[in-house]
């Protein structure tokens, strides 16, 4: 009986169940500079995580609120795109995404988790 019990309870917490995203992605932000990253428009909670990672590829809107960040430079080497992957996994809410990505770029995104956030094309 026990046994029985506690083999449903291990079955119930390991099963894999299929994850359905719920997130349909807004439209770039209009600062953005244009090219593969954006920063959604309206997604922002301020979590500023991406100051500590890539602080020289997003940046807070100049209106000194802090309200929303955007993609002030694209990245251009492997490792800048590294910190904009750092900073895709850090950001709180995936409102960092990626369109029209580069086939090598693409694949190392989807390697890294983060397949979810390329746009399809
Ligand atoms: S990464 Fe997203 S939540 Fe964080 S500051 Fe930028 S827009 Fe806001």
């Amino acid at each position: 009986m026990i046994r029985t019990w506690l083999g449903e309870l291990f079955e119930r917490f390991t099963r894999k169940v299929p994850v359905e995203r719920s997130h349909k992605p807004l439209p770039p932000h209009p600062a953005n500079v244009p090219g593969t990253f954006y920063v959604e428009d309206g997604c922002c909670i301020s979590c500023g995580v991406w100051e500590d990672v890539a602080p020289d590829l997003l940046a807070w809107l100049p209106d000194g609120s802090y309200s929303h960040c955007f993609v002030a430079r694209q990245p251009e080497t492997d490792e800048e795109l590294s910190r904009m992957m750092d900073a895709m996994h850090f950001a709180e809410v995936d409102c960092i995404r990626a369109r029209s990505c580069r086939p090598d770029w693409a694949e190392r995104l989807r390697n890294a988790g983060l397949g979810d956030q390329i746009d399809p094309d």
